[in-house]
């Protein structure tokens, strides 16, 4: 069973301040799940969540996870410019990108961040860029599948991003010979596991390198980041990922592998995005229209624009029927407004019936939501509105108007 973290007396409220669709994010669930990430890692003294900006690029969102002792990992000059100016300290904002430009090596270098490179060839190019910096971590991809027992969890091997293993000694290797005096070591290897192996299993096979890079190279490693990957129970029939598990496993294999090696200073950072925010996250739409065909279907104010995982990946997402919980159930296919078939959000659903005027949450919005959104048809990406501790709504986006639309095309007077 999934639950809302909202009751619909609770939503009621806010739906008459606010016009649907919207995105609502549960500020209590987000500091109880920061929370549980730094303690499961408590035992390791540098342990630190730099949350993905891109899952939920909000500055009060951001600002609750800097209050919970979390940094961010960015991806792009724009994700480095609102984390800096939020206030993050140098030491909090890491930089893990791919086919960057060089103006974006310079600022991420300008304001301190933590500068973790994708691609043995990036090293001369940062350099030529930016100067290398004291401090530099690396992006390992093993190639290959990935797997957990006889499970696939991932192909490495089709994925774009870090470098072999040879690129990778080879690299450490380059910039220590030019002065680089700390080191890091990142791997991304799996999306959303719904396993609480993932993590620990990634952390053996990255300690065990740690380990070889000491012995080969004489460098100890100052971090080693496990990066995202760890995943939600999107569907009922999944299970939640515990994440105290999660942290004693890799305590385990710590202890085992780098303890055991004379590495125990290392620090373990993460850069979680899904975990720490999508069960956080509802998109609160409403039913627009009914319509009977070969199937029924149930049209919505919210569509792709506002939440694309089902389009683009096919993905479930749980909807709760707010206002009519214990209608009769029905199958349906709930449809945005998009001319484009694929902008479904469920398809052939059971559902309690849902009538023209009621309230739809759809689940686990929380991130990569709002901010895979975009403006296909001209539809204009919705509001963003936190549900406080307190029991009160607070707006923080607007949502667009046809003139932010209009803003950027030229050549055009859409006054007249
Ligand atoms: C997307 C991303 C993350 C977060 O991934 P989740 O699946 O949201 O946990 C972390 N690190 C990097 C480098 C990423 O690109």
């Amino acid at each position: 069973m999934k639950r809302p973290f909202i009751s619909a007396t609770d939503l009621d409220k806010i739906t008459a301040e606010f016009p649907t669709p919207f995105h609502l994010y549960d500020e209590k669930g987000i500091r109880e799940k920061a929370r549980a990430v730094n303690k499961a890692f408590a035992w390791n003294p540098g342990f630190k969540e730099f949350f993905a900006v891109k899952a939920t690029p909000n500055p009060a969102i951001l600002k609750i996870l800097k209050e919970e002792g979390c940094g961010v990992d960015c991806a792009t000059d724009v994700e480095l410019l609102m984390s800096h100016k939020i206030g993050f300290d140098s030491s909090a904002i890491s930089f893990t990108s791919n086919d960057t430009r060089a103006s974006e090596f310079a600022y991420a270098r300008e304001i301190g961040a933590t500068i973790n490179l994708d691609a043995y060839e990036d090293i001369a190019f940062l350099e030529e860029a930016a100067g290398l910096p004291k401090t530099v971590s690396l992006r390992y991809n093993p190639g290959g599948v990935f797997t957990l027992g006889t499970d696939i969890m991932d192909n490495p091997e089709e994925s774009k991003f870090g470098m072999t293993k040879a690129q990778l000694f080879q690299g450490y290797k380059d910039l220590k010979a030019k002065g680089v005096q700390s080191f890091g070591l990142h791997a991304f290897l799996a999306s959303n596991t719904v396993t609480n192996d993932y993590y620990p299993t990634l952390a053996a096979q990255l300690f065990n390198l740690a380990v070889e890079i000491k012995q080969e190279l004489g460098i100890s490693l100052d971090f080693i980041n496990l990066s995202g990957g760890v995943g939600v129970d999107y569907t009922p029939a999944d299970q939640q990922n515990d994440i105290a598990v999660i942290g004693e496993g890799v305590h385990r294999v710590f202890d085992e592998i780098l303890v055991a090696n004379g590495l125990g200073h290392i620090s373990i950072y993460t850069e979680l995005g899904r975990f720490m925010l999508a069960p956080h996250g509802l998109l609160v739409t409403k039913v627009l229209h009914r319509k009977k065909t070969y199937r029924n279907y149930v049209g919505v104010d919210a569509s792709a624009v506002n939440l694309l995982r089902p389009a683009m990946y096919g993905a479930y997402h749980h909807i709760t029927n707010m206002t009519n919980p214990n209608g009769k159930v029905e199958v349906v296919d709930v449809v945005g407004s998009l001319c484009e078939n694929n902008d479904k959000f469920a398809k052939q659903r059971e559902l309690p019936e849902a009538r023209i005027g009621d309230t739809l949450v759809i689940h686990d919005s929380g991130a990569h939501g709002f901010s895979m959104g975009y403006n296909y048809n001209g539809r204009l990406r919705s509001a963003e509105i936190l549900f406080q501790e307190d029991g009160s709504a607070r707006m923080i986006r607007r949502a667009e108007t046809p003139e932010d639309y209009l803003a950027t095309l030229y050549g055009f007077d859409f006054e007249k």
